[in-house]
Formats: C-alpha cells, sequence, structure tokens
C-alpha cells in the first residue's frame, strides 16, 4: 500500500501476455488458484521452520473457500505467497495463470497491485489513518494513474457495495472496527483484482460484525464474480461457505464441502460434510482422533474392499490378527 513503484502500462500488457501464453500445469488446469506440492522453509539463525511442507491447493475461478487450522499451521504463509508478499522454497504455485515463483520485482508488483486484493486482520494495518474512507480507497487507483473523477466514482461505488457510501468522508479512528475492514475490502477492491485474500479479517470482530463481513465477502463473490479467500478461525464457518479447507502441519488435511438437500417434509437442509484429502501421491492424514482412539502408530493394515478401504491397527506382536471384512471394531473408513 505504503510502496510507489513507477511501472509503464507496455510492461503490465507484457505481464499479461506472458502469463498467457505461459504453458499451464497440467494438475489444476483452469483453476484460479493452484498450489502444488508448496513448500516454505523460514531460515532463523541456523534453524529452519518448514512452514509448508508439500501442499496442495486448487480453487475455482468465482470459488468463495474458507482456510482454517491450528494457529502456526502455515495459514498465514499461504495466504503471504497467494498474495506476493512471500516467495516459495519449492513447488508450484499460480494465480490467474500468473507463476509466483517465476515472478521478477516488477511482475510481482503488478501483480499485487492488480490481480489480487489484500485484507489483514489488522484494521490498522489495512488503512492510512490520516485519510478518510473515501481517500483511501482512492489511493490504489492513485497509484495505477486513474484519473480524478473516475477515481472517485469508483471509491464511491465500492463503499456503497461494503455499505459504508455514508461514511465516505470518515477517517479510520471514526469507524468501528467492522466498518474499518469494510473499507479496507473496498481498498481491495480498488483495482477490480479477480481475487480477494483476507487473512483472517475477522479476527478482531465480535460474532455479530464478522457476519457482517461474511456478508459482504459473499455479496462480493456472487455479484462482482471475485474468487474469494479467506481465512478464519471462526469454526462456524463451514455452515457459510461452500468449502473449508482445513491445514495441518504444512499441508491440506480435510475439506467440508456444504451443500442444500431436499428433506422428507420439502424444506431445504444446509447439509456440510468433512472429507480428507487425498494427495496426488495418495497420500491421506487421518484425523488426529481417529488415529488415537484405535491407537495407530506408525503401520496399518489397508484391506479394499469393494466401495470402501479398510484401516486396522497393526498389532503384530499377539494383540490382534489378520483383520477380516467383518472385523468392525477395528473398522476405519476411508472414502
Ligand atoms: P498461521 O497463520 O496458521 O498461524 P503461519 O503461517 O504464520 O501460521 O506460521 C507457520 C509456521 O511458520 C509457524 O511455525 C511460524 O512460527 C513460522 N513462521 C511464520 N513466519 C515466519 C517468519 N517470517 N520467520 C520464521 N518463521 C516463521
Ligand atoms: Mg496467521
Amino acid at each position: 500500500m505504503s510502496e510507489i513503484i513507477e511501472v509503464p502500462d507496455a510492461d503490465f500488457a507484457q505481464l499479461e501476455e506472458q502469463a498467457a501464453t505461459r504453458q499451464r500445469p497440467r494438475f489444476g488446469q483452469g483453476a484460479a488458484i493452484v498450489c502444488d506440492g508448496l513448500v516454505k522453509i523460514y531460515k532463523v539463525a541456523d534453524l529452519e521452520v518448514v512452514a509448508l511442507q508439500g501442499l496442495d491447493l486448487l480453487v475455482d475461478p468465482g470459488e468463495f473457500i474458507a482456510i482454517v487450522g491450528a494457529s502456526g499451521s502455515g495459514k498465514s504463509t499461504l495466504m503471504n505467497i497467494l498474495g506476493g508478499l512471500d516467495v516459495p522454497s519449492a513447488g508450484r504455485a499460480s494465480v490467474g495463470g500468473h507463476d509466483l515463483l517465476a515472478m521478477d520485482a516488477t511482475e510481482r508488483t503488478l501483480y499485487r497491485r492488480r490481480v489480487i486484493g489484500f485484507v489483514w486482520q489488522q484494521t490498522a494495518k489495512n488503512l492510512l489513518p490520516y485519510l478518510s474512507a473515501r481517500e483511501n480507497v482512492e489511493m490504489p487507483m492513485i497509484l495505477d494513474k486513474l484519473g480524478g473523477r473516475e477515481r472517485r466514482q469508483r471509491a464511491l461505488e465500492l463503499l456503497g457495495i461494503v455499505g459504508l457510501a455514508e461514511r465516505a468522508d470518515h477517517r479510520p479512528d471514526r469507524l468501528s472496527g467492522g466498518e474499518q475492514q469494510r473499507v479496507a475490502i473496498a481498498v481491495a477492491l480498488a483495482n477490480t483484482p479477480s481475487v480477494l485474500l483476507a487473512d483472517e479479517p475477522t479476527g478482531e470482530l465480535d460474532t455479530a460484525t464478522s457476519h457482517e463481513i461474511f456478508d459482504v465477502l459473499r455479496a462480493i463473490n456472487t455479484d462482482l464474480g471475485v474468487t474469494v479467500v479467506v481465512v478464519t478461525h471462526d469454526p462456524l464457518v463451514s455452515g457459510q461457505v461452500n468449502r473449508t479447507v482445513a491445514i495441518r502441519d504444512g499441508r491440506t488435511s480435510s475439506e467440508t464441502l456444504r451443500r442444500r438437500e431436499m428433506g422428507d417434509d420439502g424444506d431445504h437442509r444446509i447439509i456440510s460434510e468433512e472429507f480428507a484429502v487425498l494427495d496426488r501421491a495418495g497420500r491421506l492424514q487421518l484425523p488426529r482422533e481417529h488415529v488415537e482412539a484405535l491407537e495407530l502408530e506408525r503401520r496399518v493394515r489397508l484391506r479394499l474392499q469393494p466401495d470402501h478401504i479398510g484401516v486396522w491397527p497393526d498389532r503384530a506382536n499377539g494383540h490382534g490378527g489378520e483383520p477380516t471384512p467383518t472385523a468392525s471394531a477395528g473398522e476405519e473408513e476411508a472414502r
């Protein structure tokens, strides 16, 4: 937001062209966001912290997904990489056809300015305190050299979309936390990005205000067609978005899908179902509770059934025996 780097328009045209002609990896072809075996290692003094360890993620154009996970699981690392604020150590990552590992500094600046919008958790980090809401929204457009009238009009339009038309002339300190985050969303949308990334945008807000922010994000997703990825701590989020991706130890571990179903009474119900994620090498993370419940360790027995796979603890030393298809006590289903 504070950087001011002059970039000729011709460079942006070239960037778009490069992105269009660059061959897309087959995995995730057509996806808005592709992460393929993404690795991020931070080096701190002599220590290496592996924040992402081979993370796979595909997001379709126009999707609205939530990312959840314990503190330190790698959520912000992922968002910073997708936002072009940090560079991956290995693997592949691309957003809208832009390869995040191949970009030079100019491409990265343009990418951050035009392809994605970013909202931070800290309300204070999103806005300049001495500018009004409208002026804050105009800022990215000034950097992008949009004319004054057009700028003003677009800023007011965006503030209208986030429900703050009446507050356009207020400075951040005269706005509530929720209102500040709405302005931040408008700022992030100023240069019509195709992807909006929000890292715990409701982390400092109460539940009711958080839900309002989610409503705004949903409206932006459906009305403007912007792909939205939001990191949240809210355990109820899976009821609000179609897909919730859980990250554990730097990898996607499960996905919760929400769908509408018609009940016998003819009423629509929302059903949320959690799936384990199978990566391209066939690896699966069993939920910790399942591992603990059966005291699974190191090795498990698998048996392929016509419609599922059974997973049994390895009781090699006389504690169990060969599993049979009816050994339901030790049976774990992995669909
Ligand atoms: P989350 O957002 O899910 O809480 P982060 O992505 O911030 O997790 O962090 C993932 C891991 O990477 C943590 O172990 C964290 O300590 C480490 N980490 C994050 N950023 C840095 C950094 N700049 N330098 C060193 N380690 C980092
Ligand atoms: Mg974080």
